[in-house]
């Protein structure tokens, strides 16, 4: 019997179930306090290029105001598609092979709810972006996660794949470079991968949005692996490497399967992305690879001083391949990872957020994001050093970044 007074038990039982991100909590409790360096939150620190700007400007002046296609301006994902050409080797049709979304987060909601029947199972590697199991939950399938382990440098190997894998599994999510480790695969990893994959006879979706912050060795686009094209949702966009998370941009590319399913969803639930911001997408690709190129520059030196840091304070942290992460081992201060964040926003106003926020493996870990300025990142591990040294960790030298 439903209690008439009681809302919540009118709410759907599966979003009642899903626990707020731990990721939330702490940017929330972080923005309450005053004078906080925030390591947390995963968004470039720098403000969208100004021929960028300029771009959506000028295009609002002449007008541009309407709805586009439902899959977004044509011409928009014919630069998407030359991009993709150029940079993989990859070829998808502009016209039936590409949607353009607001953001990932909305070509990862309609991947999932086109492609899940209620029951099938989505493996995702962990730790993993908060936002995985929740959308798989919410189109009715059963997130089974897949534990990496700092010991393999936090990357997926196709064993742990093939031990996953049930009668019911149908998607395998890839996310490299990886959000919250940074951990980056090989080529010859996702060959191995595309073996399991095709098995299988898995579909995979790829959240390629770190593409292009790589910093050890290339990039290899899943889709552009053997067979792997047509079984591929890769998914991409403008917030991380262009440095425009605000605008709500990205775009899924797939067969046309795949992508008209998607839009099907798309069509009725947001007709199509803002024309402002598919504007601004456009003045980035066919303008903005020098600017992203240094913009990657910066968090490259970023990421060198950030594990010197650790280093100097005896904190063991792998190195990051790609993204703008690090995920230090913090167990050997004795604090699990949420009385580490904690304490550490508490004590000296640095937020970074708990490992476990990404999954149980991400446990005695946290997460630090490097998209801040270098005075911040100078002044954020000067007062993570202090800590540290109080909490029995013995720095080696002082943090001089
Ligand atoms: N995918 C990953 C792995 C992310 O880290 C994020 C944001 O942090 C997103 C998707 C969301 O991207 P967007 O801003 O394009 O929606």
């Amino acid at each position: 019997m439903i209690n008439k007074n009681n809302w919540s038990e009118r709410i759907n039982p599966v979003v009642r179930s899903i626990p707020p991100s731990g990721i939330r909590k702490f940017f929330d409790m972080a923005t309450e306090m005053k004078g906080v360096i925030s390591l947390g939150v995963g968004e470039p620190d720098f403000v969208t290029p100004w021929h960028i700007r300029e771009g959506c400007i000028y295009s609002l002046e002449k007008g541009y105001t309407m709805y586009t296609s439902n899959q977004g301006l044509l011409e928009l994902r014919e630069e998407i598609a030359r991009d993709l050409d150029i940079t993989y080797g990859v070829t998808y049709d502009a016209r039936r092979e590409l949607l353009v979304t607001v953001g990932v987060s909305e070509g990862l909601d309609l991947s999932m709810r086109a492609l899940i029947c209620p029951g099938d199972e989505v493996l995702i590697p962990e730790p993993s972006y908060v936002s995985y199991a929740p959308a798989t939950a919410l189109a009715g399938g059963v997130p089974v996660t897949i534990a990496t382990s700092v010991e393999e440098e936090f990357r997926l190997t196709a064993d742990r794949v093939e031990k996953a894998i049930t009668p019911r599994t149908k998607i395998l999510l890839l996310c490299y470079p990886n959000n919250p480790t940074g951990a980056v695969l090989r080529r010859r990893d996702l060959l191995e991968i595309a073996e399991v994959v095709r098995d299988h006879d898995l579909i995979v979706i790829s959240d390629e949005i770190y593409d292009k912050l790589t910093y050890i060795g290339s990039h290899t686009c899943f889709s552009s692996i053997p067979g792997m094209r047509d079984r591929t949702v890769l998914l991409n966009g403008f917030s991380k490497s262009y440095a425009m998370t605000g605008w709500r941009i990205g775009y899924a590319a797939g067969n046309s399967d795949f992508i008209g399913a998607m839009n099907k969803i798309h069509q009725y639930s947001i007709l199509c992305a803002p024309i402002t911001a598919q504007m601004a997408a456009l003045e980035a690709l066919k303008n903005g690879r020098e600017g992203m190129r240094k913009m990657v520059q910066h968090y490259n030196r970023r990421r060198h001083l950030v594990m010197q840091a650790f280093k100097d304070m005896g904190i063991p942290c792998f190195e990051p391949g790609g993204a703008f992460y690090t995920f230090p081992d913090i167990s050997s201060t004795g604090l699990t990872s949420e009385m580490f964040a904690e304490k550490l926003l508490m004590e000296e106003k640095v937020a970074v957020i708990p490992g476990n926020a990404f999954g149980p493996s991400g446990s005695g870990f946290v997460r630090c994001a490097y998209a801040a300025s270098m005075e911040d990142l100078g002044e954020a591990f000067r007062r993570m050093s202090g800590f540290v040294k109080r909490n029995g960790v013995q720095s080696k030298i002082v943090v001089n970044l």
